[in-house]
C-alpha cells in the first residue's frame, strides 16, 4: 500500500479510539500465556461487554448443554480464546457504532454493520456446515473484512465519496478503489487492524477474502475461503431480491468453496436459526419472523432451481438489454473498467466505439415506436455478426451503442468500423409488418496505445470516443471518426 494512505490512518483524527477494554483485550489475544484471571478481571470492568459476552456463550449459537451464570464458568465451558474473539467481536463493533465516522454521510453506519454482522454470521455458520474449528474467529474475520471502507472514509471522505458512489457492487467498489486511489479497501482494512494489533491471522482476512481463489483452494476451506464467501452470503441474505445476489453467492460458493447450492440452503437456514439471538446481541434488527418465513421459502425454491445452466442463464439476463439484447449499460461500465485495467497491466492496446444512429427521431416519427424499438434489435444483430466472441457490445443508452474492443489497436479499429459501417448501410432493416428501413450510423473512437498509455482512467477513453463520435455528427454523419491526442 502507499505510503501516504497508511500514514494518513496513523494520524487520522476521525477513526474512533479503541475503549482500554478493547486494547487489553487485544493484548490477551496476542499472549500466548494467557491469565484466566487476568481475562474474568478485565471482561468483568465493563458489565455491559460481561451481559454480553454471557448471552453469546449461552446462545444457541454454541448449542452448549451447560448454561454459564458467570464470566468465569462462561471461559470454562468455551474456553479463553472464544471468549477473548467475543469479546472483542463486540467491542470493535460497538466502538464504531457508538462513535459513527462523519464522512459525508455516503456510507449509512447502521447498514454498514448490518452487512458486517450478518457476513459475520454467515462466515461462521458456513465454517461450521465445513466443519472448520475456530468458529468464533470466522465470526471475526467475516465481521472486519471490509473495515477498510470506513478507514477510508475517515482518512478521504471527499475523495472516497467519488469511488463509493461510482460503484454499484462491492467487486467493482474495490476495482475502482485500486484504480483511483491505489489500494483496495483490502489493503486499508488490513493496515488499520495491524495498528490496532489485531492478530494477523484475523487482519489477512481483509486482503486474502478479496484475492480470486486458486484452483487448490475449492478443496480446502479455510477462514479465508468462508469470508470470501460469506460477503455474498450476507448480501443475498439482506437483499435477496436482487438476480445478481443470487448468482454471485452461487459462483462464489462453486468457485472459493465447491459446494453446490443444496449446502448452501442448508447454511442458509442454519444462519436464520440463529439470526434472532445474533440481532439481539448486537441490538440490530433483521427481519420479522413474517419476512423470514417468505425469504426461506423463496431461497428455498431459487436455489432448488439453481442448476449450473440455469446460473448462467440468470447471470446472462442480468447483463443484458431488455430490448436489443447487447450487453446493458452497467455491464459496460463494468467491464471497461476492468478491460482498462488489464490494458495497462499488460500493456496491450484497447479500443472503444460510440455508436449512434443517424436521425433516430425521424424513424421513430415516420414509422412509430414500436418499428423503432424493432429497428434497435436488428440493428444491435447486424452489429454483433461482425465482431468477435471477445468484443463487448453495448446498449449505451437509447439509441447509442458502444463497443469495447480488448486488444484493439487504432490500426485494427479503423477497419472494424469500416466493416460495420458498410454491413449497416448494405442492409435495410425488414420490421415485422414487412416495412424496410434503411439506416445509417455515426462511428466514434478512441484508443488505447500499446507503448504509451494516453488516457489516465476508463473515463477518459469514453470521453474520446464521445468527443469523436461529436465530430462524426458535426462532420455530417454516416461517417468514421477517430480521436487523435491534441
Ligand atoms: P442524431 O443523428 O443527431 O443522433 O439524431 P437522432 O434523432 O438520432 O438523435 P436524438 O438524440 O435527437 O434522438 C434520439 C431518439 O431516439 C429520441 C428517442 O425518442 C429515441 N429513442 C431512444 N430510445 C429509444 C427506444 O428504446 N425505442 C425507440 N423506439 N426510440 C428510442
Ligand atoms: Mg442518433
Ligand atoms: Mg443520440
Amino acid at each position: 500500500m502507499n505510503d501516504p494512505i497508511a500514514n494518513q490512518l496513523r494520524h487520522c483524527k476521525a477513526l474512533p479510539t479503541l475503549p482500554a477494554i478493547a486494547i487489553k483485550v487485544i493484548e490477551l489475544a496476542n499472549n500466548p500465556d494467557i491469565n484466566l484471571d487476568d481475562l474474568c478481571k478485565y471482561i468483568m470492568l465493563d458489565p455491559a461487554l460481561s451481559a454480553k459476552i454471557l448471552k453469546m456463550a449461552n446462545s444457541p449459537l454454541y448449542k452448549s448443554r451447560r448454561s454459564a451464570s458467570n464470566i468465569r464458568q462462561a471461559i470454562s465451558i468455551l474456553g479463553t480464546h472464544t471468549i477473548i474473539v467475543i469479546a472483542l467481536s463486540f467491542s470493535l463493533t460497538n466502538t464504531f457504532i457508538n462513535n459513527p465516522i462523519k464522512g459525508n454521510g455516503v456510507i449509512d453506519n447502521t447498514q454498514f454493520w448490518r452487512r458486517a454482522i450478518a457476513s459475520a454470521l454467515a462466515c461462521r455458520t458456513l465454517g461450521e456446515k465445513l466443519g472448520l474449528r475456530f468458529l468464533d474467529d470466522l465470526f471475526l474475520a467475516g465481521l472486519l473484512q471490509d473495515i477498510g471502507i470506513l478507514a477510508y472514509v475517515a482518512i478521504i471522505p471527499d475523495k472516497y465519496e467519488a469511488v463509493y458512489t461510482s460503484a454499484n457492487d462491492h467487486d467493482t467498489l474495490l476495482m475502482n478503489e485500486r484504480l483511483t486511489l491505489d489500494a483496495g479497501h483490502d489493503e486499508v482494512g488490513y493496515a488499520l487492524l495491524k495498528q490496532w494489533h489485531i492478530p494477523d491471522h484475523i487482519a489477512l482476512a481483509c486482503i486474502a477474502s478479496h484475492c480470486q481463489p486458486e484452483p487448490q483452494m475449492a478443496s480446502t476451506p479455510n477462514l479465508y475461503s468462508c469470508a470470501a464467501v460469506s460477503r455474498y452470503l450476507a448480501e443475498y441474505f439482506l437483499t435477496p431480491d436482487r438476480p445478481e445476489n443470487l448468482t454471485n453467492l452461487i459462483r462464489s460458493a462453486r468457485v472459493w468453496l465447491d459446494i453446490d447450492s443444496d449446502t448452501l440452503f442448508e447454511v442458509f437456514n442454519a444462519m436464520i436459526e440463529t439470526l434472532d439471538s445474533i440481532g439481539d446481541l448486537f441490538e440490530i434488527t433483521f427481519y420479522t419472523p413474517a419476512e423470514i418465513a417468505g425469504i426461506l421459502d423463496e431461497a428455498k425454491e431459487l436455489l432448488a432451481l439453481q442448476t449450473v445452466t440455469k446460473v448462467r442463464e440468470l447471470e446472462e439476463k442480468t447483463r443484458c438489454d431488455g430490448l436489443t439484447g447487447a450487453k446493458n449499460r452497467k455491464f459496460f461500465d463494468e467491464t471497461i473498467q476492468r478491460e482498462f485495467h488489464l490494458s495497462l497491466q499488460h500493456h496491450f492496446p484497447l479500443t472503444i466505439v460510440m455508436i449512434d444512429i443517424d436521425h433516430f427521431k425521424k424513424i421513430n416519427d415516420t414509422y412509430g415506436h414500436v418499428a423503432g424499438d424493432e429497428i434497435l434489435t436488428l440493428f444491435s444483430s447486424i452489429i454483433v455478426k461482425q465482431i468477435r466472441e471477445e468484443d463487448i457490445f453495448c446498449r449505451y443508452g437509447g439509441e447509442e451503442f458502444a463497443l469495447i474492443l480488448p486488444g484493439t489497436s487504432s490500426d485494427a479499429a479503423r477497419s472494424i468500423t469500416h466493416r460495420l459501417q458498410q454491413a449497416i448501410t448494405a442492409h435495410s432493416l425488414k420490421t415485422d409488418d414487412g416495412t424496410e428501413i434503411s439506416v445509417t450510423a455515426s462511428f466514434g473512437f478512441a484508443s488505447c496505445l500499446n507503448d504509451k498509455p494516453c488516457f489516465e482512467n476508463p473515463i477518459d477513453l469514453i470521453k474520446a470516443a464521445d468527443s469523436a463520435l461529436l465530430k462524426a455528427k458535426k462532420t455530417g454523419r454516416n461517417c468514421i471518426v477517430e480521436w487523435n491526442q491534441p
